[in-house]
């Protein structure tokens, strides 16, 4: 979400434990960090709204376009970060499936046109949406207000 209007940089690595290895020690807002591990090309993006509070990761699976998950990184031991982040890709259920626009190593936005599926965060309901009908409900990566329970935020 937040990573989206900030990215100016995109530095590539050899591979993910090189990745997990540098945003220990300095995970930039501006920066879109991304490696190739195997088929895949991840990308992790700073996703804290400010520089308080727990550090959030936006994991991006740039083969696809998609962001694959949202990941509290200060709720994880550092030795299991690694670990976490692979294992978010290989969940075929993923909590997040997000379209978004990778060009040429210099543009990362969401398609906020592109209809995929959202959980409601009224009811728990699944449905088809997109991010430019959801924006308005404010809701976290993932999750919107289902057409049922829309009336209750009107
Ligand atoms: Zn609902």
């Amino acid at each position: 979400m937040f990573y989206e209007g900030r990215i100016q940089n995109f530095k590539q690595f050899k591979s993910l434990s090189e990745l997990v290895s540098e945003i220990q020690s300095s995970f930039y807002t501006s920066c879109l960090y991304w490696c190739k591990d195997n088929d895949l090309i991840i990308g992790v993006a700073n996703d804290q709204s400010t520089c308080e509070g727990v550090l959030e990761a936006a994991l991006l699976n740039l083969s696809s376009g998609t962001m694959v998950d949202s990941l509290t990184l200060g709720w994880i031991k550092k030795h299991e970060w690694e670990d976490s982040i692979r294992k978010c890709f290989d969940n075929p259920f993923g909590s997040a499936s997000i379209p978004f626009l990778y060009e040429n190593e210099t543009v990362v936005k969401r398609e906020i046109e592109t209809k995929s599926w959202f959980t409601c965060g009224c009811c728990g309901s699944s449905f088809k949406s997109n991010y430019k009908e959801q924006e308005k409900f404010g809701q976290d990566v993932g999750y919107g207000i289902c057409p049922e329970c829309e009336n209750w935020y009107s």
